[in-house]
């Protein structure tokens, strides 16, 4: 066995969402939405599953949604991608793991923020990746030039960057974003750009992709996911879209990981991108509305929360909150004891953990999330600090 995988915990997400079935508790962990889906996307699929086909789909995929992911970045953030330059994946997950199979070689120095999403670290490794972190720190989660200076170094290809950011919810600034993007420009880096939360961000903000910025067009690779555009995160289809130096590579690993996605969700997704601005702009409200509920709710039971910016995600911090015990401690309580999951965040870091915050799930009915904040509120009493 690879000794990387025989001694790995099971991903933080399956363990907490196995732990809430086990004991009927309020999910607020694993991050996917329980209150529905555009039906017109759903019905577009359930169509081209019956009258369609549902034998492989070409390689890089429907051409159709190529072009619909290529136009789609055209018309909100001002990408210039051409269709050739984007390809399918099953999910922002096979992306990941394509892009680092194929851009890292052994030796080569990967830069990763903490915290960070699971998936990376283990990719990095298993393709012989040396991690550099830069720790991020609460309550502000701010990317400084000092921080920047200190993680680059003259053998780092590859720098993966997650915004809007999970779990911090953090939306980075542009003047974060330039910083990022000099220091790249400046080490001849390559990026790889998580940006699955794009649509997710409140209070006015607009997303900014890394590629916009100066000089990154040519040596950024962008991964976005349908799951969180749709609220449709069982479908796992997600895409590559980067300069075809990068994109050829990357999808050579990608026809031996998954070769292909469903074809019928690939044509529903191709019309989902199209539609128009009134669709994204009252997620966006909607989500935001449940994050205000969540925070108005959680601060009437004591619960002291950290600004979320954009994702499904507000941080609570629990040394602020007068609770006791670290934040896998609570976790595991809260879901055992008092009907409620959440995820510890010191689960996405490598080294130096921060123990003190537990990520919460706002994308849920009303009711969801009163019967979660009940929950808090028992936890709370089990673990009130003396
Ligand atoms: N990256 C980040 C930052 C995520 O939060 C997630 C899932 N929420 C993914 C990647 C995985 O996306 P997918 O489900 O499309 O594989
Ligand atoms: N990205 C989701 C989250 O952060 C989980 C995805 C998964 O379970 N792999 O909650």
């Amino acid at each position: 066995m690879n000794p990387l995988y025989a001694e790995m915990p099971t991903s933080i997400f399956a363990h907490m969402s196995a732990l809430a079935v086990a004991h009927h508790a309020v999910n607020l962990g694993q991050g996917f939405p329980d209150f529905g889906w555009p039906d017109d996307v759903v019905a577009k699929a359930a169509e081209a599953l019956t009258h369609g086909s549902n034998q492989y789909a070409p390689m890089l995929g429907l051409p159709a949604l190529r072009e619909a992911i290529a136009d789609h970045y055209r018309h909100h953030q001002g990408l210039a991608l051409a269709p050739a330059q984007v390809f399918v994946t099953s999910g922002a997950t096979e992306a990941l793991a394509a892009a680092i199979l194929a851009l890292v070689s052994p030796g080569d120095e990967v830069l990763l923020f903490q915290p960070l999403y699971d998936a990376y670290l283990p990719l990095v490794l298993r393709a012989g990746g040396v991690p550099r972190f830069l720790a991020l720190a609460p309550p502000d989660w701010r990317i400084t030039a000092a921080a920047l200076a200190e993680a680059f170094t003259e053998r780092t290809r590859l720098v993966i960057f997650n915004n809007p950011h999970n779990p911090t919810a953090r939306v980075f600034g542009r003047d974060e974003l330039a910083l990022l993007a000099d220091a790249c420009v400046a080490h001849d880096a390559v990026a790889l750009t998580d940006e699955v939360w794009e649509h997710l961000v409140f209070d006015g903000r607009a997303h900014v992709p890394l590629a916009s910025l100066p000089g990154m067009a040519e040596r950024t690779v962008k991964v976005g996911s349908a799951g969180k555009i749709f609220s449709l995160t069982g479908w796992k289809v997600g895409w590559v879209a980067a300069p075809a130096a990068l994109a050829g590579p990357i999808a050579k690993a990608h026809q031996y990981l998954a070769y292909a996605t469903p074809p019928n969700l690939q044509a529903a997704v191709a019309y989902g991108l199209g539609k128009a601005d009134a669709y994204y702009d009252g997620m966006r409200r909607a989500f935001e509305a449940a994050r205000d509920d969540l925070a108005a709710r959680l601060a009437e039971i004591g619960y002291v929360a950290l600004t979320a910016e954009g994702t499904y995600f507000l941080n609570v911090d629990l040394a602020a909150s007068g609770i006791a015990g670290d934040d896998a401690c609570f976790c595991d309580r809260a879901v055992r004891a008092a009907g409620v999951a959440g995820i510890p965040v010191s689960a996405f870091y490598a080294e130096r953990p921060v123990t003190t915050i537990v990520r919460l799930c706002f994308a849920k009915r009303e009711e969801t999330l009163a019967a979660g904040i009940e929950g808090l509120a028992r936890a709370r009493d089990l673990m009130r600090a003396p």
